[in-house]
């Protein structure tokens, strides 16, 4: 898959993208993470990319000039997703991750300062994502999220470094808890059932575990889920367990 990230600061994405898991997909081959700056498109002779908003008011906005310009020196094919990190954008949740995983490839535009001419957005974008209902002070974190996000669903990708697959929220659920040695700190012991051995017993404390976090953290999630039979006993007893009423 391939990220095309367009920013002022091609450097915070190059570290980002060298580091770790996506450091070694990019070696793997399984992801290619390109950087365009956004400058390198500012033609005039002080490499201006934003100016002063019309109609006044603070801060400023980048031009739409350099930005179209660095769209357009893009490579066509394959033919991407355009997307605008945006704080007014569709928020970010692993479910979109994994509709953008499917795809093989995006563009992602990081604004900056006020944030970007609306005119790129008419011209060029297909979709706006947000990253949450904060603001940041550039699209480069909220775009590396989500290459980040995305890469981890991408087949080979984690390796050794576990599955997505029991990752928090891709069964809707938020993840077990995770112990390892030693199995006793400072009188903090490992639950028993993870030294049994017994990989039934294991799994099923794992199960019950996610269900208790979940609906003690995040009820709301539970909400929207169907649970299985299995899921739904466990669930009771977490319930009676935490003694009955709201979490
Ligand atoms: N004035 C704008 C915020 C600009 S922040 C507003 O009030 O909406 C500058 C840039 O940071 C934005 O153009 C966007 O690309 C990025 N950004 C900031 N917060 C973000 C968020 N929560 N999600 C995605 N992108 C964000």
């Amino acid at each position: 898959m391939i990220f095309d990230i367009l920013t002022l600061l091609p450097e915070v994405c190059r570290a980002y993208g060298k580091a770790s898991i996506l450091g070694r997909a990019q070696k793997a081959g399984l992801i290619e993470l390109r950087l365009t700056n956004v400058r390198d498109f500012a033609f005039d002779r002080h490499r201006t990319v934003d100016d002063y908003p019309y109609g006044g008011g603070d801060g400023m906005v980048m031009k739409v000039e350099p930005l179209v310009a660095a769209l357009e020196s893009l490579p066509g094919k394959p033919k991407p997703r355009i997307i605008l990190m945006s704080p007014a954008g569709r928020p970010f949740d692993q479910q979109l991750a994994a509709e953008l995983a499917s795809l093989e490839r995006l563009v992602l535009i990081c604004g900056r300062y006020e944030g970007i001419d609306e005119r790129v957005r008419k011209l060029a974008v297909d979709q706006e994502i947000s990253v949450g209902d904060y603001v940041l002070s550039g699209g480069e974190l909220p775009a590396l999220t989500v290459v980040d996000a995305v890469s981890r669903l991408i087949p080979g990708v984690l390796g050794g470094e576990g599955s997505a697959a029991s990752d928090s929220f891709s069964d809707g659920l938020l993840e077990h808890p995770h112990y390892t040695r030693p199995d006793e700190f400072r009188g903090l012991k490992v639950p028993e059932v993870l030294l049994s051995g017994n990989h039934v017993a294991i799994a099923r404390w794992r199960q019950k575990e996610s269900l208790r976090r979940t609906w003690l953290r995040r009820p709301e999630l539970l909400e929207r889920l169907e649970l299985t039979d299995q899921e739904r006993d466990l669930l009771a007893e977490v319930k009676a367990e935490q003694g009955q009423g709201q979490p």
